[in-house]
C-alpha cells in the first residue's frame, strides 16, 4: 500500500474517493484576438459563458445554506454584471478574444470597486472570482474554487485560502490534504474549526488521480492508497468515537481537580454565540482585525462598539480577552498596513502600527471600554506582537488611560517570552500565541509547507520558550496568569503538556474542547507536569511529540 505522509494538523480517519481543488485559472496572454471578423460570435461565446457561470452558482446557492448561500447569491449576481459585460463586448469589438476581454473587463471594474472604498470595495474578491469562473468555462477548464460533488469526498488542494473556504460544506468534504500549507496555515486552522481531519505539508498528493478512494490519518498525518479492511476498521472506530466526543461539560480540570478553564478563540458575534452554545468557559482571543477584514478604512466608534459588544453578549458575566487589531503579513489591513514592505512578518504589524498610525489603537481601547461598560462581561484586553516591556508598560497606558482595568500582552515574539518577567511586571497577564512564537522562535514562516516540520510547537525550543515564560510570571513580587491562545492549545496531547507546564488557560477553536477537556481529565495535575518534562527534554519535535502521546492512552480510543 503506497503512503503519503505530511503533517497531521488535525485528527480523524476517514475513508473517501479524492477531489481536487482545480488549479487557478491563468491569465488569458495579453493581446489574444478572436477570429477576424467574428466579433458577434465572440460576443455571444461570452454572454452564454455568463450565463452558465451564473446559472451553475444559482444552482448552488438553491441547495447551499447559512453565509455560503449568501456568497453564493452575490457571486451569481456578479456573473452577468451589466457593467462587466458591457465593457467586456467594447474590448471584443476592438478585437479581443472573449477570456482576454472579460479578464481585462473584469480588472478594471474590480479596480473601480476597490477605489470607491467600504461596501463597494468589499464586492473586489467577488469580481475577480467570477471573471476567473467565465474564463474557465470559455476555455472548457474545471471551474475554480471547491469542486462540487453529489458524494462526500477528501478535498486535496496545495493550500486553501480563506475565501475558498466560504463554500466548503463540512457535509460535502470528509477531510482536507494539502501539499503545501504548514500546521499554522489557513487550512490547519480552518479543518481544527471545522472538525474535519487533515495532513497539510504532503508533497505527492497533486498527482494522486482525481476519483481515488484513499485513507486519511489526520492525527499520524498519513493518505494511504488502497485502504483494506485495516483502515475501514480504523475509520469505523474513529466515527464513534468522534460522535461519543462531541461534548464538552463546560469545566475545564485535570483528574485530581486543579482548573483549567477552556475558552474559546472568535472572530466575532456569530462564532461566540456558537462558542457559547459548546460551553466555552469564555473567549480566550477576540481577533479583533477579523471583524473588519477587507476594509480599507478605520471602522468607526459605531462598527466597533457593536462587533465586541456582540462578543461580549454572548458571555454575560464571564471572561472576554479581546486583543487590538494585529494587522499585518498574512492579516493585512489596508489602513493599518503597508503591502509593499519586503519582509511582512517582520514589519510594521500587531502592536507597532501604532507607530505609524497614531490614534487607531486608543480610539479601539475606547470603543473596547464603552461596549464593555454596556455588558456584563469581564473584559480583558491584550496587545498582539509585544516585544519589549517598554512596549508592554506603554499598552498599559493606554489601557488605563481607556479605563480598561485588565491589560496585557500576547507572547508570540522570542525576546516577549526571554523578557517575561520585566513584560509580566507591566501588565496583568500574558496570552501565548504559539502561532506566532513558534514561527519566531523556528524563523520559519507560518504559511509554507515546505517548513511545516520546523514551524511546529512540539519543537522542544518552542516548548522551553514557553517554560520560560510561566517562570517569569511567577517571579517573585508577582504572579501573573499566562494563558495559550495559539492552535497549540487545540493539540489534546500538547495541551496537557502545556498545564504541565504551569499554563492557567487554554484557548482554542470550540470544536477542539470536548477533546482537549476529555484528555486533560484523564491526568493529574503532576502527571501533566511529569509528561511536559519529557517534551521539553526530547531532542526533536518528533520525538517529544511520541513521547509525550506515549504517555496518554486515552488518546487513542478517543481517535485523537
Ligand atoms: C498566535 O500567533 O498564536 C495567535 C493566536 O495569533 P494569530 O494566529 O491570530 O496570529
Ligand atoms: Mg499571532
Amino acid at each position: 500500500m503506497e503512503n503519503f505522509a505530511g503533517v497531521g494538523v488535525s485528527p480523524g480517519r476517514v475513508i473517501g474517493p479524492i477531489r481536487h481543488m482545480p488549479k487557478s485559472v491563468s491569465e488569458p496572454p495579453a493581446g489574444e484576438r478572436h477570429a477576424p471578423d467574428a466579433p458577434e460570435e465572440a460576443v455571444a461565446a461570452l454572454k452564454a459563458a455568463s450565463k452558465a457561470v451564473q446559472e451553475e452558482l444559482k444552482r448552488r446557492a438553491g441547495i447551499a445554506k447559512g453565509d455560503a448561500q449568501a456568497v453564493l447569491q452575490a457571486t451569481s449576481l456578479m456573473a452577468a454584471d451589466p457593467m462587466l459585460l458591457k465593457s467586456a463586448t467594447k474590448l471584443i469589438n476592438n478585437g479581443a478574444s472573449p477570456a482576454r476581454a472579460v479578464w481585462e473587463a473584469g480588472a478594471s471594474v474590480a479596480e473601480m470597486l476597490h477605489n470607491l472604498g467600504g461596501y463597494m470595495a468589499e464586492r473586489t474578491a467577488d469580481v475577480l472570482d467570477v471573471r476567473s469562473r467565465i474564463v474557465a468555462e470559455l476555455r472548457g477548464l474545471p471551474a475554480p474554487g471547491i469542486p462540487s460533488s453529489d458524494t462526500p469526498f477528501i478535498l486535496v488542494a496545495e493550500d486553501l485560502a480563506p475565501a475558498d473556504t466560504a463554500t466548503l460544506d463540512p457535509a460535502q468534504v470528509l477531510a482536507l490534504v494539502t501539499s503545501g500549507g504548514g500546521p499554522q496555515s489557513h487550512t490547519a486552522i480552518i479543518a481544527r474549526s471545522l472538525g474535519l481531519p487533515a495532513v497539510v505539508a504532503a508533497s505527492g498528493v497533486d498527482d494522486i488521480a482525481d476519483g481515488t478512494v484513499v485513507f486519511v490519518d489526520g492525527a499520524a498525518g498519513t493518505i494511504s492508497l488502497d485502504p483494506g479492511a485495516e483502515e475501514e476498521a480504523a475509520a469505523e472506530a474513529y466515527r464513534a468515537a468522534a460522535a461519543a466526543l462531541t461534548v464538552f461539560d463546560g469545566v475545564g480540570v485535570t483528574a485530581d481537580g486543579h482548573e483549567v478553564p477552556l475558552l474559546a478563540n472568535v472572530g466575532g458575534a456569530k462564532d461566540a454565540v456558537k462558542a457559547a452554545e459548546a460551553k466555552a468557559q469564555g473567549v480566550g482571543l477576540l481577533r479583533t482585525e477579523f471583524c473588519f477584514l477587507e476594509r480599507d478604512t478605520e471602522p468607526t466608534s459605531e462598527e466597533q462598539i457593536e462587533a465586541y459588544k456582540g462578543v461580549f453578549d454572548a458571555f454575560p458575566g464571564k471572561k472576554v480577552v479581546v486583543r487590538t487589531l494585529d494587522a499585518g503579513a498574512d492579516k493585512p489591513l489596508p489602513f493599518l498596513t503597508d503591502s509593499t514592505e519586503p519582509n511582512p512578518a517582520l514589519g510594521v504589524r500587531g502592536y507597532r502600527t501604532d507607530l505609524t498610525s497614531p490614534g487607531v489603537l486608543e480610539r479601539q481601547l475606547s470603543a473596547i471600554a464603552e461596549a464593555a461598560s454596556q455588558a456584563t462581561a469581564d473584559v480583558w484586553v491584550m496587545a498582539p506582537m509585544i516585544s519589549t516591556a517598554e512596549e508592554a508598560a506603554d499598552f498599559a497606558k493606554l489601557c488605563s488611560n481607556a479605563g480598561l482595568q485588565t491589560p496585557g500582552v500576547m507572547v508570540e515574539v522570542p525576546s516577549a517570552a526571554l523578557m517575561a518577567e520585566a513584560i509580566l511586571g507591566a501588565v496583568s497577564f500574558a496570552s501565548l500565541g504559539t502561532n506566532d512564537l513558534t514561527q519566531y522562535t523556528m524563523a520559519a514562516d507560518r504559511q509554507l509547507g515546505s517548513l511545516a516540520a520546523l514551524n511546529n510547537s512540539w519543537q522542544p525550543a518552542v516548548l522551553r520558550m514557553v517554560k520560560l515564560t510561566v517562570e517569569g510570571s511567577a517571579a517573585e513580587g508577582h504572579a501573573k496568569p499566562v494563558g495559550v491562545c495559539g492552535e497549540a492549545a487545540a493539540d489534546p496531547a500538547l495541551a496537557v503538556v502545556l498545564v504541565g507546564l504551569g499554563v492557567s488557560t487554554l484557548s482554542m477553536t470550540p470544536r477542539a474542547l470536548a477533546g482537549v477537556g476529555a484528555v486533560l481529565n484523564s491526568v493529574t495535575l503532576a502527571e501533566a507536569q511529569r509528561i511536559a518534562g519529557i517534551a521539553v527534554a526530547a531532542p526533536t519535535a518528533a520525538e517529544a511529540r511520541s513521547r509525550a502521546r506515549a504517555e496518554l492512552p486515552v488518546l487513542e480510543p478517543l481517535g485523537l
